[in-house]
């Protein structure tokens, strides 16, 4: 449990989950095919960054959920609660990204999938 949560602690600040040092982005939206320090590679397969697209999408409906709960339960203005929440989507879905494709590398290396044989 405590391995797990190390790795996503890593990975939550975008930092190797094999040597918790390398850095997993090399700009904005462009992540490092190999770690820039234990030459582990991320992503091992072409398919594997949907699982990043994923949790983004996943929480991305959370925010959606409580947007239509809000708009049930309080006398907000629906305009204004669209404008909103879709703004606010708008904004964390593409902040969130990176975050988002690191994490799942750390599900990734949680499950044996990255390991720093190569
Ligand atoms: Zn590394």
């Amino acid at each position: 449990m405590i391995r797990l949560l190390r790795v996503f602690w890593y990975t939550f600040w975008l930092t190797c989950p094999a040597c918790q040092r390398g850095r997993m982005f090399r700009s904005l939206f462009v992540m490092n095919v190999r770690c820039p320090t234990c030459n582990v590679v991320f992503e091992r397969d072409n398919g594997e960054v949907t699982g990043g697209m994923a949790i983004n999408t996943a929480l991305l409906c959370l925010i959606a959920i409580a947007g239509g709960v809000l708009a049930i339960t309080t006398t907000i203005p629906t305009v204004p609660l669209l404008l909103g929440v879709g703004g606010f989507m708008a904004l964390f879905g593409v902040l969130f990204y990176r975050h988002a494709r690191a994490l799942w590398v750390g599900v990734l290396y949680v499950t044996g999938s990255i390991n720093e044989d190569v």
